[in-house]
């Protein structure tokens, strides 16, 4: 292997586990993992879910042990912000002074919340959450809340409402759109999701004019357009996020919306490449440019750009998965479900412990949003994938009848 020292910049979930790939594939040159927090590279599903509930502690996220990197001969510099990058000297420059050379660099540098443009929104007590401090700040909020509005109803909206709820929290989740979750799901799978909050005492409010937040040393309220206010002990903002490309446009790469890659994570300039959420990767399958926001995306293309590196034939041609714990339900996603044009339903929540919608564009299988308690769907959500990934055209009346098995539709599809 000729290649000498790969840089990777940002030690978050992509970062660290591109790391701990390429040392597993047998990379034998230097890797070095530049990393802003001060935390080793960790999973943040947890920081609106079981850290907040107390139910897991920001230790079991961790990727690996600190002590895996050295052992793995990873120089992990934390606390270390790369400020600069000149893609032709092939150098990185730190704000803590380091200057380092690279053979290949790799930008995994994530995504940063959206601030809220409203008045009030820097006062203490109003949260973003994207880190393990911010989840740190947040726990300790609600240990002392009565009540709280979650300003924006995507994931971190619901899953932050499912947590506060279940420490008996008083929860508002306020929407500025018409409907809650409206770049990931159809609108009535939406609306059966506000059914189930609703039913666990969350009181959700789309078309949310909020004026700003007040307050003097810390938040007391929110106050609406109309003059009408809700008293709160805390809030915490939950409107999307902006990848982090700065670096990768000051360097001269092509960005939109994420750093411009080909479906094998490598960016135009040579030996450069960009994974998880900050790149806009080519989707094979769906013929398109794409950034992702997931744990399977950042998972899948650090493998992938790791087999890149080393020589190993790969492509990353995903069928998006996520997950989203919210109370006792997990809601999984296959494909993208807002584009589906129509629906099918397998099963009933009630009735069956989970219910399955699948979301086809003409005859073929593209999408499914599963509703379920606990992991019931897991194994069905599997298979779904299988079935999407083979562009299967499933009979309707077979695919909706919980008594035939979907194994069984595979094998009819291949
Ligand atoms: P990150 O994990 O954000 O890592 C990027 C790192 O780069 C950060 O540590 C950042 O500080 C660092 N960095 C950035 N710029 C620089 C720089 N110039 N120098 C040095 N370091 C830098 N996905 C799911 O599929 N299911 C879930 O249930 C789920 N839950 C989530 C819950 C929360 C609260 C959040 C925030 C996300 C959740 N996600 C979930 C999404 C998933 O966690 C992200 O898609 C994933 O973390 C992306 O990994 P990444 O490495 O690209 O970015
Ligand atoms: P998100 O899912 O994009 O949702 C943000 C929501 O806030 C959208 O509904 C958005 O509406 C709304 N919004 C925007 N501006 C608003 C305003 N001024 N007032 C009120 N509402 C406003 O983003 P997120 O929930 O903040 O999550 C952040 C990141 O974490 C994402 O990358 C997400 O994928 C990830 N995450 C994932 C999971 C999971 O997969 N289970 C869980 C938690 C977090 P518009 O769409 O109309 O702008």
């Amino acid at each position: 292997m000729s290649l000498q020292h790969l840089v990777i910049i940002g030690a978050g979930q992509a970062g660290g586990q591109l790391a701990l790939q390429l040392r597993q594939k047998g990379f034998t040159g230097n890797i070095t993992l530049i990393g802003e927090e001060s935390s080793a590279p960790y999973e943040r599903p947890g920081l609106s879910k079981g850290i907040l509930t107390g139910k897991q502690s920001c230790e079991s996220l961790l990727l690996r042990p600190a002590s895996v990197y050295t052992e793995q001969a990873i120089t992990l510099l934390l606390n270390t912000r790369a400020t600069h990058i000149d893609l032709k000297k092939r150098e990185l420059m730190t704000a803590q002074g380091q200057t380092l050379a690279f053979d290949t660099l790799v930008f995994a540098t994530g995504a940063t919340p959206r601030q809220l443009p409203l008045p009030g929104s820097d006062l203490p007590g109003v949260h973003l959450l994207r880190t393990d401090t911010d989840a740190a700040a947040i726990k300790n909020s609600l240990t002392n809340a009565a009540r709280i509005a979650i300003i924006g109803a995507g994931f971190i909206g619901m899953e932050v409402a499912a947590s506060a709820r279940s420490l008996g929290t008083e929860t508002h989740v306020l929407e500025a759109g018409p409907r809650i979750m409206a770049r990931s799901l159809p609108e009535f799978i939406a609306s059966k999701i506000i059914s189930l909050h609703h039913s666990q005492g969350n009181q959700v409010t789309c078309n949310a004019a909020i004026k700003g937040i007040t307050g003097t040393d810390t938040v007391t309220a929110v106050e609406f357009q109309d003059g009408s206010q809700l008293n709160v002990d805390a809030v915490i903002v939950g409107i999307g996020v902006i990848p982090n490309t700065e670096l990768a446009e000051a360097a001269g790469l092509k960005c939109d919306n994420g750093i411009i890659t080909d479906a094998h994570g490598r960016t135009e300039s040579d030996g450069v490449y960009a994974i998880g959420d900050c790149a806009a990767s080519y989707l094979t399958r769906y013929g398109h440019h794409q950034r992702l926001e997931s744990y399977q995306n950042a998972n899948q293309q650090a493998e992938n750009v790791a087999a890149d590196i080393l020589g190993i034939p790969a492509e990353y041609n995903p069928v998006p998965w996520l997950w989203s714990d919210q109370y006792h339900w997990q809601i999984q996603t296959l494909g993208f479900p807002a584009r589906a044009e129509r629906w099918l339903q397998r099963g009933d929540l009630t009735k069956d412990r989970k219910e399955i919608h699948l979301g086809f564009t003409g005859n073929t299988l593209e999408s499914v949003v599963s509703i379920a308690e606990g992991t019931a769907a897991s194994a069905d959500v599997k298979v779904l994938q299988r079935l999407i990934e083979a562009g299967a055209t499933p009979d309707p009346n077979q695919l909706c009848d919980p008594d035939i098995k979907l194994k069984a539709l595979l094998k009819q599809a291949r």
